[in-house]
């Protein structure tokens, strides 16, 4: 008998939940009965919207048209981060500001990029000297031309969405377009099988008006109450506590002073004493936020930063009341649990720094697509290497993060000492920063296939948290390489610059053309 697995249900109906059950319909849908249950009486998280580029793929996979992405879910477009203020706690100094861009270094892989910057041109920015992308992104212009196909790029891009816009466009068309069962209901229990082959594999999630939903597979997308892999199997959370101290945010919209205000093309992160304010412009609003450490700061303390923040920034007096949002810096000792999958918050959050979750979701979202079919004799197989793949990847993002923090030459607070202090960094990183120290960081120290993080970076960060290695001269022929791929950024800078169009100007064109 074919008992290839037929029925999946989705618990959550946040960005993780429709993105899975998006991704899952748009590429297993002739074969799998989707139901994605949610309740009202929980809300979605209602904050990520900043992204990586792998949304753009993962947008197009799911079926959706670009434009009216743009159009329904106020996007703008995001080429990178821009970090103020972490190296020396000099915010509002040009000095103190450096940017993690999308686009790779010009030349990648060929040249001997680090050592040629050192030699030739120290005093710029390492970014700056090797993409055009710092420019770009100064100069307020779009990573495309009116006339670049859907989802295709000038300039590395990914995006900044409304959440809320975003959730219900993926579930319209996932609903409608896909076939996806819709359920709106809460669910109060969950039943196992209590005997054969199966028990103690999940059988159904009872909810209160429209039964049990019985499933082959769950995926647990309940956000941070994790209601299937941390209440119900009681798989426990990693803590990162001791690393990335971070476990508060307060968040916030507010509108631009006016309408055509410039429109920031990549995620501003802001240093404070005791934590960070991240900046995402829409079109039609910022949504900032102020990130911080319980254990370091008060939510009084962190109240006047954000409000501090936004009175820097110019953000109109009259404001909303920010939104505390509270969380346990960690992830899921497993993730995939007999026959439920946990995906997005549930499996673990450490914080919004660079923006990981839903690249995480996504990849976790296509690894499920990319494992079908499966029966569930074949499923613990499926779940061991899943586990041991994704405990890889946290750990490579937690490595990744505390490098934002581990270099900073700030003194102003216990918060930034305690970054400071080796004991708190991770193992990786206590091994490999040494190395870097004589070596730029190369594709050989991230291993894998699907690597979060790639080498370029982890340059990028290093040297605009201003770590300076010490590497050997270079002979000529690779010191003109490199410069000859420094002359290749520049070129570029030199052509985007005047021939992309403004962001605001692009984003106003599309959401005109669109209507
Ligand atoms: C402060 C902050 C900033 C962030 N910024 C970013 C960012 O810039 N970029 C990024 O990639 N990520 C960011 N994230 C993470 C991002 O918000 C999440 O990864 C993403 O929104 C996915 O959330 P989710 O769908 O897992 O959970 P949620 O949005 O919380 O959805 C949970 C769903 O489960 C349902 N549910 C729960 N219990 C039940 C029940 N018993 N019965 C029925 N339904 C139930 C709810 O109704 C809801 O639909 C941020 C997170 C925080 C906290």
């Amino acid at each position: 008998m074919d008992d290839r697995i037929r029925d999946v249900v989705v618990l959550g109906g946040g960005s993780a939940g429709w993105l899975v059950a998006g991704l899952l319909a748009a590429e297993h849908g002739d074969s799998l009965r989707i139901t994605l249950v949610e309740s009202t009486d929980v809300p979605t998280i209602g904050v990520g919207e900043g992204t990586w580029p792998s949304m753009r793929d993962t947008l197009r996979r799911i079926g959706l048209s670009e434009p009216e992405f743009i159009r329904r879910c106020q996007v703008s477009f995001k080429q990178g981060s821009r970090f103020d203020g972490w190296a020396r706690g000099a915010a509002g100094d040009a000095g103190d500001r450096y940017y993690h861009p999308f686009m790779l270094p010009a030349g990648w892989g060929e040249a001997d990029l680090v050592p040629a910057w050192l030699a030739t041109q120290p005093d710029r920015p390492f970014a700056d000297v090797v993409s055009p992308s710092v420019q770009v992104c100064e100069a307020g212009c779009a990573p495309k031309q009116v006339q670049t196909p859907a989802y295709g790029a000038v300039a590395n891009y990914a995006y900044h969405f409304d959440a809320g816009l975003f959730g219900e466009m993926l579930r319209e068309h996932a609903v409608r377009q896909l076939g996806v069962r819709h359920v709106v209901d809460h669910v109060d229990a969950v039943l196992s099988h209590d005997h054969g082959e199966r028990a103690g594999d999940l059988a159904a999630l009872r909810t209160r008006a429209h039964g049990d939903l019985a499933a082959d597979l769950f995926i647990d997308c309940s956000g941070l109450r994790a209601r299937l892999i941390g209440e119900h199997f009681g798989v426990p959370l990693k803590s990162e506590r001791e690393v990335l101290f971070n476990d508060a945010a307060l968040a916030v919209q507010v509108p631009y002073a006016r309408p055509d205000a410039p429109l920031a093309t990549c995620t501003i992160a802001t240093a404070w004493a005791q934590g960070w304010c991240w900046d995402i412009g829409l079109p039609h609003r910022r949504g900032v936020g102020c990130v911080f450490s319980r254990a370091h700061a008060s939510e009084d303390e962190a109240q006047a930063a954000l409000q501090a923040y936004l009175d820097a920034t110019g953000a109109p007096a009259e404001r909303p009341t920010p939104r505390l949002i509270r969380y346990d810096p960690g992830y899921r000792r497993q993730f995939w649990v007999r026959n439920c999958l946990a995906i997005g918050l549930s499996s673990g959050f450490i914080e919004p720094l660079e923006a990981s979750a839903l690249a995480l979701v996504e990849l976790a979202a296509q690894r499920l697509c990319d494992e079908l079919p499966m029966t569930p004799a074949s499923m613990a197989a499926v779940a061991r290497r899943y586990n041991d793949d994704f405990a890889y990847r946290w750990a490579r993002v937690i490595d990744f993060l505390k490098l934002h923090y581990a270099l900073t030459q700030r003194d102003d607070s216990a918060y930034w000492r305690a970054h400071r202090d080796p004991t708190t960094w991770p193992q990786r990183l206590r091994e490999l920063l040494p190395q870097w120290r004589l070596r730029p960081p190369a594709r050989h120290d991230f291993g894998r296939i699907d690597e979060v993080f790639p080498a370029a970076s982890y340059q990028y960060v290093l040297y605009g948290m201003g770590f300076r290695p010490d590497t050997q001269p270079l002979p000529d022929a690779k010191l003109a390489a490199a410069r000859a791929c420094f002359d290749d950024a520049a070129r570029q800078a030199r052509r985007f610059v005047p021939g992309l169009p403004g962001h605001r100007a692009l984003i106003d064109h599309i959401q005109r053309a669109a209507s």
